[in-house]
Parts: C-alpha cells; structure tokens; sequence
C-alpha cells in the first residue's frame, strides 16, 4: 500500500488530503483496497456511485458503446443524444436540456445563460447582471465560482475574480427578496448545503424562494448535483417542498459513477438564449457519456433507489440520533444525505474517520466537525445494522 501513496505524493498535486486507503475493486455499496481488505463506502464519492460501484447494467452500457462510437463532437450529431435528451426531459419534467461533462461546467454555463436571458428578455443593462448566491455555499471550483465563494482557503490566492455576484444568508427568503434588484437575473442555491455539513434550510424556505423569484421574474437555479438523483429521497430535493426550478443542475450521479456527464435542465426559456456558437464543449453530450446516463437514470428508476433512499434514510437517521455519545451535537439528513456534526471539543471529524476506516467503514469529514454518511442508494437494513454498531463504537469510544 505504501508504495502506492508515495507515487502520489512524489509527482502530485497536493490539492487533496485522502484518508491513506488505497482502493482498487468496487461492487454495490463495498470497496476493497490493494491488501484485500474490505470496506462499506459511506460517501459514495461525494454522491457520484448513487447507484453503488460498477453497476452491471451501467458497465454493460458503457462497453457496448464503447464498442460502438464514443464521440462525434457536437458537429455531428449521434444516435445517443437525442434519446437522452428526451429521457432526462420527461423524467424531470423540463424542457430543454444542456449536457457538459463536469458539475463546475454546468454551473459556469448557466451563469452565462441567465446572464444572456438578463440582457436579452429582462433589460438588464449591458454588463450589469447579478447573480445572487448564499454563503457557505459549493458550486466547484473554476475561479468564477470560487469567486463568489465564502470559504476563505477556496479564494485565497487565486483573485482577481468575475463580477456579478452578491452573497445572501442560506435559509433566509427574506434576505433574498431584500436583496433583488432590476439587474437581478437569477437566484443560485442549493437545496440542501453539502459541502457546508448538510445543512438543511428552514420549511417552507424553497417554497418562499420559488415565490419570490416568479414574482420578481428572476430564475430560480437549483444546484442539484449533490443532491439529485435520488439522494435526500426523492428525485429532485425540490420536490421535497413541491417546487419546480427555472433551471436545475445535474451531474454526479448522472454518470453512475463510470463517466463524467453533468446537465443543465431548464423548465423556462433559459436556455432558450443559447445561440450557435454561443457555448459548447468538445465532449459535453457525447454518445458514451449518453449511453452512460440513460441507463444510469434507468436504473435509479427500474430498482426502485429513490424509494429505498427515502425508507433506508429514515432507519439510518433515526438510529444514528439514538446513540448516545458526548461527541456529537447534531445529527441531521434527509435521505440518505446525512451529517454528523461533533461537538467542537471533540477534536475534528477526521480522527473519527480513520477510526471508522479502521474498522471496515469509508467517510470523509466535510469541514472540521461534520461526518457526512452517504451510502449508494442500494443500501439495505442488514448492511446499515452492520454499520451502525461500529459507528455507535467509535462515536462512544475513545476514538
Ligand atoms: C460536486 C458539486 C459541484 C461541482 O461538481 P464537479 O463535478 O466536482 O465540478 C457543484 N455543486 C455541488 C452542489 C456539488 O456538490
């Protein structure tokens, strides 16, 4: 094992600091590391393996396709494209559809959408768009979008940064009708913040947000590429609260975990702004990555992960808020999106997730103090029972 860590410490970038296992098979909700030891995976790759590792149904699709062609650029046209278009439409309900490859590509894309839809349908004056955005959230990491990040280390250094932004409280509707103005040209929010420590907004506050925004005919931009895909129990976190977004972005999941494809879904006229040669990417909806979702999405329906995320959830919090330890503050989810959050003395989340690595179980601390649990939506009740008696372990141990 070492010796792999050492190649990646020799010649890498030191922009990530992973827990020291080193993986190399995956099935279902289980990882094994290159000395054949064998662990639940309980981040899922921050969402990514929803539909748990190497899903035969997906693998099968991507080799077939790969067989086939597996990229035409966009001055052609496939065969792929086209179906998944129409699929990913009426499963959510939208209209129109953009594929890029990454999370942070879709979001840069519809900056420049709502942008363009600014100046062209609202009025907005030239140059004078606004995009309002919550503190503490994570759209990825393009200088645009670290630009108007509230994390100080994601910022540090790499100014200057793209104009446009303004930064409001998450969970405060009021906050954001306050701060809408005639340059407004879209409201950009999680539904529930991630990489914050699965924070959980008041009810009623997307609800509140929807109303505002169609009263003041600003689009309301629903980052869903954590939180989609059945994740917090549904397939859209909107539909928690019964909404629609204007746009919603997909990603993560949409792969199955096998090859980056990230969307942009919009219900309004959006996207509409796009003209040729106004945006594009030389593998954004190419027909591997086509393949690849459509039966990613398939199966997320067919084998019923939706349903399962919402019932195994709802076991998985319940036991989790039942264990009695003088570590944790909060334990909060929906879904199976779930944080952990410790207390400040407890001395950082991290030591916790070595301790549970240890003990044959894979998360990651999402800031300082939270544990995010996030298993593949395949999870079952055996499975989180096994867990569940190494977490309480090492939550009531001495770590
Ligand atoms: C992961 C994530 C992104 C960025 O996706 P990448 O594929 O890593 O660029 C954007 N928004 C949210 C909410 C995410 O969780």
């Amino acid at each position: 094992m070492r010796q792999y860590i050492e190649l990646e410490e020799r010649y890498g970038a030191k922009n990530y600091k992973p827990l020291d296992v080193v993986l190399e098979r995956g099935e279902g909700i289980w990882v094994w590391d290159v000395e054949g030891r064998k662990y639940m995976d309980c981040l899922s790759s921050y969402s990514a393996v929803n539909q748990g590792h190497c899903h035969p149904r997906i693998v099968e699709a991507l080799t077939q396709q790969a067989r086939r062609i597996t990229l035409t650029s966009r001055a052609f046209r496939n065969d792929q494209l086209g179906l998944f278009y129409q699929e990913i439409c009426t499963l959510t309900n939208s209209h129109m559809v953009l594929p890029m490859n990454s999370g942070a590509e879709a979001v840069e894309t519809v900056i420049k959408a709502v942008r363009k839809w600014g100046y062209r349908e609202k009025g907005v004056p030239s140059d004078k768009a606004q995009v309002i955005v919550c503190a503490n959230n994570f759209h990825g990491r393009t200088i645009t979008i670290v630009g108007f990040s509230t994390e100080k280390q994601y910022r540090d250094g790499f100014g200057p940064f793209t104009p446009g932004f303004v930064v409001i409280p998450f969970g405060d509707a009021d906050a954001l009708e306050r701060s809408i103005t005639p340059n407004t040209v879209g409201f950009l929010v999680e539904p529930i913040q991630g990489e914050a420590g699965i924070i959980i907004p008041p009810v009623g506050y997307l609800k509140s947000a929807r109303e505002i925004c169609s009263k003041n005919n600003v689009p309301l931009i629903l980052d869903e590429i954590q939180t989609g895909l059945g994740r917090t129990g549904r397939l859209l976190a909107e539909m928690h609260e019964g909404i629609e977004a204007d746009v919603s972005l997909v990603g993560k999941a949409l792969s199955g975990g096998l090859y980056p494809i990230s969307a942009i879904l919009s219900n309004k006229d959006v996207l509409g702004v796009f003209m040729p040669g106004d945006h594009g990417s030389t593998f954004g909806g190419n027909p591997l990555a086509c393949a690849v979702a459509r039966t990613a999405l398939k199966v997320l329906i067919d084998e019923k992960m939706i349903e399962n995320s919402e019932k195994m959830g709802r076991y998985f919090l319940d036991a989790l808020k039942r264990i009695k330890s003088p570590h944790v503050r909060e334990v909060r989810g929906r879904g199976l999106f779930i944080g952990v959050e410790l207390e400040a003395v407890a001395g950082g989340a991290r030591k916790f997730c070595e301790a549970l690595m240890s003990r044959g179980i894979l998360c990651k601390e999402t800031h300082e103090n939270v544990i995010r649990f996030a298993p593949p939506l395949i999870v079952e009740k055996q499975d989180l029972d096994w867990a569940l008696e190494r977490i309480e372990n090492v939550l009531t141990g001495s770590v």
